[in-house]
């Protein structure tokens, strides 16, 4: 059952809130028509079960901040699409204890009629959870990993080597009864002994959530220093990293929060202490060989990125309805992004001995069109570049509007300004060019073009005038057409035609559209053609009886690892053809810069070349 589940679409994740509905509508109830909740146990059931899941958020964003996390990871080998999919119900377990605590509220005599507050109950609370709580749990978790418990309840935990804080949510369902009854240890001790309250019950599921994330976190947190101040802090206190071994060599570890009940149970990792030394030392900067440099699409795409909501950035993107009310939130993250903000780093993966990195520019599409920013724009890809450089970076490909040629031609500019880059700057486009043209049959004779003086326009059309297929070549201008045709072999000038309607293509079946094409103009096009794309975003599929391809993209080699976030709206493992050819570029050691025109002689070479890596074209 659970491995179908994967497969639902996000927003069906949702469904399972549906049982919170009778939660809010007593509460609404309660608390503004003059109904009666005594101890308003609904609205605090819903309170606490939105902080869990924002705490639980939070910390999902902080293990994947680079920028911040890099010097103390414990893993830096990224997570996979197959991690995520058997995490995807990691909060189960917050629904499943506001329903037994619910339970216990109805049926247990003195967790009824709570206060919101007493003081003596916390003290019960702590006594409890550093006693029996600790000490039961080290035992129960000593027993699931016992052959039996283990292979058929355990190991779903396990499957996750490396950790991330959602994986601490993670457990089969005798797991979470067993460990809601841990908490619920600790929680009974004020209603047995007096001063039960709603606070302790928001504090110590907070607190304990804030612990289990924090072991899963994969980044040490915890300095050392604090260790060497109090001695006795590490029979109390444990560290992602102690959790980390956990993981990594099974039986040994085992403990709730407290390491005191391993050393007592002689269960301690003797690498512990080491491990945590050497990570809060800080690794060596990592540096990738090849750095993709994207920007940001549209303001709901935000939600896209891997530290944000890694579920929905492991599927391809699409603007889905839970994603607007995040605009109250995106909006001034956005104006701040343009007043402060500077070039991140999304995610990476390794290809081969190859390490690379996807970076963000912090603008979004809109902003690329307006001409008082363009400056700023080219100081962060600039800024990006020289940061390569420095580093060590082989080669640096530049995202869609990051090397628009009104913007900065192609990456001409940084080249031409930087003469002695050691980084290789690469657009990208003559793989794109490449994926375009083999997608175009061999019996093709005649095809219609847009967008044909651009530059993928133009490296498109001489390619096929060389194959001898006649190009219709849409544009206004007679002067941009004739400078290409100038570069065409001078016996095959003829394959290459100039036209300025749409009814030009109307007996031509393959039409490449590498501009916005309106709805009436779509019309033109017979029955039965297939429109080729190059345009951003792509054209609308209005007609029935013809098809259309998607924008050039490739499928990234079985040798690709650690890659767990979709490239914007491409299938897992596949990434934009310019994003392959700066992988290609670095794969393959080329020396020079790949910036303004395509080099039409170029273009089968590169092909060729991500033929040879295991790429395959994805239409
Ligand atoms: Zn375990
Ligand atoms: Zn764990």
């Amino acid at each position: 059952m659970r491995a179908e589940m994967t497969w639902f679409p996000v927003s069906l994740v949702f469904m399972q809130y549906v049982i919170g509905i009778p939660f809010l509508v007593k509460a609404i109830h309660a608390n503004y028509y003059g109904g009666y909740d005594v101890d308003n146990w609904c609205f605090h059931m819903i309170w606490v079960t939105i902080m869990r899941l924002t705490l639980s958020q939070l910390w999902q964003i902080y293990s994947r901040l680079h920028g911040i996390v890099k010097k103390h990871q414990i893993s830096t080998v990224g997570f996979t699409f197959e991690q995520i999919d058997r995490e995807f119900h990691s909060d189960d377990y917050i629904i499943l204890q506001a329903l037994v605590a619910t339970a216990a509220h109805v049926w247990v005599p003195g967790f009824r009629q709570l206060p919101l507050w007493d003081s003596r109950g916390l003290v019960t609370i702590i006594l409890l959870h550093v006693g029996p709580t600790e000490f039961v749990y080290y035992w129960l978790h000593r027993a699931l990993h016992t052959d039996f418990l283990f292979t058929n309840y355990h190991s779903f935990h396990h499957a996750s080597i490396n950790t991330e804080p959602p994986t601490s949510g993670v457990g089969t369902f005798l797991e979470h009864v067993l460990f809601s009854g841990v908490m619920g240890i600790a929680l009974a001790g004020p209603v047995i002994f007096g001063g039960a309250s709603i606070s302790m019950i928001y504090l110590y599921c907070l607190f304990f959530d804030f612990m289990k994330h924090m072991a899963h976190s994969n980044t040490e947190i915890i300095p050392i220093t604090l260790f060497k101040a109090f001695p006795l802090l590490k029979y109390l206190l444990i560290t992602p990293s102690y959790h980390s071994l956990h993981h990594s060599e099974l039986h040994s570890n085992y403990c709730l929060f407290m390491p005191l009940y391993d050393h007592l149970g002689g269960t301690v990792n003797v690498k512990s202490e080491a491990l945590h030394a050497r990570l809060r030392e800080g690794r060596a900067e990592e540096v990738p060989e090849f750095v993709f440099l994207a920007h940001c699409v549209d303001l709901l795409s935000s939600m896209h990125v891997s530290f944000v909501l890694r579920q929905f950035a492991s599927r391809p993107y699409s603007a889905r309805w839970f994603l607007y009310p995040f605009l109250v939130l995106i909006t001034p993250v956005m104006f701040m992004m343009w007043a402060w903000g500077k070039v991140f780093v999304a995610y990476k993966y390794t290809l081969d001995k190859f390490s690379c990195q996807t970076w963000v520019v912090p603008r979004y599409g809109f902003q690329y069109f307006i001409p008082v920013g363009l400056n700023s724009i080219n100081g962060l890809i600039e800024s990006a570049i020289l940061e390569a450089d420095k580093k060590g970076v082989k080669v640096i490909s530049l995202a869609a509007l990051n090397k628009n040629e009104a913007l900065n031609g192609g990456g001409v500019l940084f080249t031409d300004k930087h003469t002695n880059l050691r980084v290789r700057v690469v657009h990208g486009n003559t793989l794109t060019a490449a994926c375009i043209l083999k997608g175009i049959p061999e019996d093709v004779t005649e095809v219609f073009i847009t967008g044909a003086t651009s530059k993928l326009g133009r490296a498109i059309a001489l390619h096929l005038c060389r194959r001898r297929v006649r190009v219709l070549m849409l544009t206004s201008s007679q002067e941009r057409f004739e400078a290409i045709l100038k570069e065409a072999p001078k016996e095959l000038k003829r394959y290459l035609v100039r036209v300025t309607k749409y009814q030009a293509g109307i007996n031509c079946k393959t039409w490449i559209m590498g501009k916005w094409i309106s709805h009436k103009d779509q019309q033109m096009a017979p029955r039965g053609t297939h429109f080729h794309q190059f345009v951003v975003p792509g054209i609308p599929e209005i007609r029935k009886d013809c098809t259309y391809g998607k924008l050039a993209a490739m499928r990234l080699p079985t040798q690709v690892k650690g890659i767990s976030t979709c490239e914007f709206s491409c299938e897992r493992g596949v990434v934009h053809a310019c994003h392959a050819g700066g992988l290609i570029h670095c794969l393959e050691g080329w020396t020079h810069h790949e910036v303004g025109s395509i080099d039409v002689d170029r273009i089968d070479e590169v092909w060729e070349a991500a033929m040879r890596h295991g790429f395959s074209a994805v239409y």
